[in-house]
């Protein structure tokens, strides 16, 4: 970043803005790839309109990804450059599938972006007051905490609507 830019960072050096940018950078790809594939794995009822939300949800954190990794370099950092780091950046980790049903599926990803909303709500709190270009990256910071918001109410939504069907013909069954 230009000298005049960052030196209106107050309170915290732009390296450690720029550390904990990569940490969130780390669970977007992650949260990426996990989407990406449940998409492609899932099975059940309702796997059409579950495949839809998470192919949005998956473009959705590559959209973040590009977003924090653009910010990174505005700050005169370097994105993650190498995938192993993914892992070891991470603050959410990544949650292989362990089933491919429908419901297993949707309880892993809520899981993950509760993590999410965690994680942005305390760079959020980071952040406060500390950076005033920076204006653009605390609307950057909640833009992102309110899709992650979104996505988990979408995920209980689809789980509560599949698990109220079960049970209405589980009994219209019985
Ligand atoms: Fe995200
Ligand atoms: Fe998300
Ligand atoms: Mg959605």
């Amino acid at each position: 970043m230009a000298k005049r830019g960052s030196s209106i960072i107050k309170g915290i050096q732009a390296s450690e803005v720029v550390e904990l940018l990569n940490k969130a950078y780390a669970d977007e790809w992650l949260a990426y790839y996990q989407y990406f594939i449940e998409a492609k794995v899932i099975k059940g009822i309702m796997k059409d309109a579950i495949f839809a939300e998470l192919t949005q949800h998956a473009n959705d954190e590559l959209r973040h990804a590009d977003m924090l990794a653009n910010r990174i370099i505005q700050l005169g950092g370097t994105p993650l450059l190498h995938p192993q780091e993914w892992f070891t950046q991470s603050s959410c980790g990544y949650k292989e599938p362990q089933s491919f049903d429908v419901v297993a599926i949707l309880k892993d990803s809520i899981q993950g972006e509760q993590c999410a909303i965690s994680v942005y709500s305390s760079l959020a709190d980071t952040f406060k007051d500390k950076d005033i270009i920076y204006y653009g990256q605390a609307l950057m910071i909640s833009q992102i905490l309110a899709d992650e918001v979104e996505h988990e109410e979408d995920l209980q939504d689809l789980h509560d609507d599949i698990t109220e069907f079960v049970t209405q013909i589980k009994s219209t069954m019985g």
